[in-house]
């Protein structure tokens, strides 16, 4: 009876404020809906993006993205910080829901929470505030005094966001103080009437405030609890109506955006969803030129980015100083959309984008490498956009002048190097090759099971036909049936593709098709890794594609190809990721399992490898655009290599060793530091017996 009286005392404390309250909720529900249907109007002027399919693959991601927050401890401490906040809101949504209720309905209890479950959820609720509390305190204090550089905001991109940042973190402090304070309130009450009350967590944030408040008079304490409670729910519903103004709105956005991530990312985007290839010619304008270019994903990606930072920390473009970082591409678009569709007033269709928000050298200055996708932990999407504003550019005649001869070469000879198609397969004529590996030219009498697809590069740089005849060489080492294409392979037009010119890069993808087919192969291999992306992900009815450290892998494991220990024991070896051969598909091991089979051979680690590798500046038609930098990619991936101990850098990438042999030279470390494709290396190693020894 006595507890009764207690709870009936508290309870009224609220009725008092009840019509208040009331009002406040509708108000706030009201206003929120009302932002939220704003900010989804240019989601519906966007174009299509086909998101709808695998529902349960997309599921299955949200439970492991989202849900699992995957990708947060790559940075550990703010990783750490915002698991355990994610956590915390997680449990605490149930307990914010009921003390909302409860200032309306004082005797509502959320079903399933009454008896002991309810106890224990109470307790775990006290030290969800608590967690979640003390990590605001922590990211304050980091944001204030560690300022970690990742969240600085260079002064051409505006203002810093730090102010903004404390804001909202004190926000939610204040909301979980409220929220603590409010049982405090109720359980010094009960306890001060000597009544049965439910304990607090101990050493929580609730409980300290009640230990606090434990000789505090019984009328203050009812002040106390109704102003916690209408500070609760000012705070929640201000919050909630705040977020869609900025990075806060990704707590809204950020289970869609990873429900609807693309789950093909090595597939660029079609120039139009829904519309095929055939009927391209139907397109008005190719690409994205003003926001509403943007397919409503895309949209959806620059309302969830959360301004951590980790896309522009790990982006080479912007290591080195180029005029690009991928987080201000997102806050910028952000900022526009916020601008031309406007909480309050009419939407309103603004300029192009490229030339406003945008350069063109900004766009231009992504090598496409993928690391600020690999390490989103909200799934934003990058390439696909830098594609296609690329593809708005090109549409419109504005493709950089040193691009202008190669696009054009690539149209005429099928290679940017304006090369005759007859001097293709000249490499396979080296006096010092051809007496011991004779590469066929596939046609109509010579056939064979694998093409070794060769590539521009590979078949025309000088320098890099050494990679192509160590693959031949280990290609005939292990016994494969193999030939080229000869003057009949064009560019693979991989990176054509990426800078925006679908049309060209479908008519040399055409080309290659038909000659493959006619070729009769079973299988392709590859030495280069641009290459064998196009084959496997933008190129269709073609046979399996495999690069050639794959083959390698397979065969050191067959016992096929077996190594001579290495002669200069003195060398240390790292590998360099090529980004199309690892971010892009997954491809770590087996370069790393060859090295490791070689006797002898000493192997270290840089500090970012494998899907944090550093992009060493671009392959394809990189090598003819020379953007605005401080610094080379190359450079600064020799100096990493460098400070892990290495003196020999092995790619497995034809571009890669373009530019790490190159930043050799300029950092003037020739002597002290060189550069080996993997098959160059394979081919020195092997023991010329073990193949025939199986
Ligand atoms: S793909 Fe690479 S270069 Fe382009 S924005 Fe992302 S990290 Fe930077
Ligand atoms: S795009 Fe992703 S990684 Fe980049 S700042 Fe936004 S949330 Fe962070």
């Amino acid at each position: 009876m006595e507890g009764m009286q207690s709870i009936s005392q508290l309870t009224s404390w609220l009725v008092a404020g009840r019509t208040l309250f009331l009002l406040i909720h509708i108000l706030g529900v009201v206003c929120f809906a009302y932002i939220v249907a704003k900010r989804l109007v240019p989601l519906f002027r966007g174009q299509h993006d086909l998101r709808f399919d695998q529902p349960l693959v997309r599921l299955g991601r949200v439970l492991k993205y989202w849900l699992g927050q995957w990708k947060q401890p790559r940075y550990r401490i703010a990783g750490t910080l915002h698991m355990f906040i994610f956590a915390g809101f997680i449990v605490l949504a149930m307990r914010a829901f009921t003390v909302l209720i409860v200032g309306v309905s004082q005797n509502f209890v959320m079903p399933g929470l009454s008896g002991r479950a309810g106890s224990l959820y109470n307790i775990v609720t006290d030290y969800a505030a608590t967690v979640v509390f003390l990590c605001m305190v922590i990211a304050v204090i980091r944001r204030l005094v560690f300022k970690p550089a990742r969240y600085a905001v260079p002064a051409k991109y505006g203002k810093s966001h730090t102010a903004d940042a404390i804001f909202l973190l004190s926000l939610i402090a204040i909301l979980m103080v409220a929220d603590s304070l409010f049982a405090a309130a109720k359980a010094a009450a009960q306890a001060q009437q000597g009544q049965p009350y439910e304990a607090l967590a101990v050493f929580s944030l609730p409980w300290m405030l009640q230990s606090v408040l434990t000789s505090t008079a019984l009328h203050t304490l009812g002040r106390i609890y109704f102003s916690a409670y209408l500070l609760h729910e000012v705070t929640f519903y201000f919050l909630l109506c705040y977020r869609p103004f900025g990075i806060q709105f990704h707590v809204e956005t950020s289970l869609f955006n990873i429900y609807f991530a693309k789950l093909d990312r090595e597939i660029l985007k079609p120039v139009r969803w829904g519309v095929s290839e055939e009927h391209l010619d139907q397109v008005k304008s190719f690409g994205v030129k003003t926001f509403e270019d943007f397919t409503w994903k895309q949209m959806l990606d620059f309302y969830s980015c959360a301004d951590c930072g980790r896309c522009s920390d790990n982006c080479p473009a912007n290591a080195v100083g180029r005029p690009l970082s991928p987080r201000f591409l997102t806050i910028k678009a952000r900022d526009y959309s916020f601008e031309h569709y406007p909480v309050l007033g009419s939407s309103h269709n603004g300029k192009p984008l490229v030339g406003n928000i945008y350069s063109e050298d900004e766009i231009w200055s992504c090598t496409t490498c993928g690391a600020c996708e690999a390490e989103c932990p909200l799934l934003v999407e990058y390439i696909d956009k830098i594609v296609d504003l690329r593809r708005g550019l090109v549409d419109d005649g504005n493709v950089p002048q040193s691009l202008q001869k190669p696009l054009k070469a690539l149209e005429s000879r099928g290679n940017p190097y304006g090369k005759m198609e007859k001097k293709k397969a000249d490499w396979i004529k080296a006096k010092d090759f051809q007496p011991t590996c004779n590469v066929k030219v596939l046609d109509e009498k010579n056939s064979a099971d694998t093409l070794y697809f060769v590539d521009s590069i590979t078949s025309y740089d000088d320098r890099m036909q050494s990679i192509g005849r160590a693959t031949a060489n280990i290609l005939q080492h292990v016994g494969e049936k193999f030939g080229i294409l000869g003057a009949a392979e064009k560019d693979s037009g991989h990176e054509v593709r990426r800078f925006g010119e679908e049309t060209l890069f479908m008519a040399l993808r055409d080309h290659n098709v038909d000659a493959i087919k006619a070729s009769g192969v079973k299988q392709i291999v590859t030495s280069d890794p641009h290459a064998y992306n196009a084959l496997k992900h933008d190129y269709k009815d073609v046979p399996p594609v495999e690069h050639i450290s794959q083959v390698i892998a397979k065969e050191v494991k067959t016992g096929k190809i077996k190594f001579n220990p290495v002669e200069n024991e003195k060398n240390v070896y790292t590998y360099h990721d090529p980004c199309y051969l690892g971010r892009h598909n997954q491809i770590y091991d087996d370069p790393r399992d060859v090295l490791d089979a070689i006797p002898g051979l000493k192997r270290v680690e840089m500090s970012r490898s494998r899907d944090r590798s550093f992009c060493c500046g671009g392959g394809g038609l990189m090598l003819f655009y020379e953007p605005k930098e401080d610094q080379r990619m190359g450079a600064k991936r020799v100096q990493m290599a460098a400070e892990a101990g290495a003196n020999v850098i092995v790619t497995a990438c034809p571009f890669c060793m373009v530019n790490i042999e190159d930043a050799i030279k300029v950092a003037g470390m020739e002597g002290k530091m060189t550069a080996i494709d993997l098959a160059e290396l394979v081919d020195q190693q092997m023991a010329p017996e073990s193949a025939k020894a199986i």
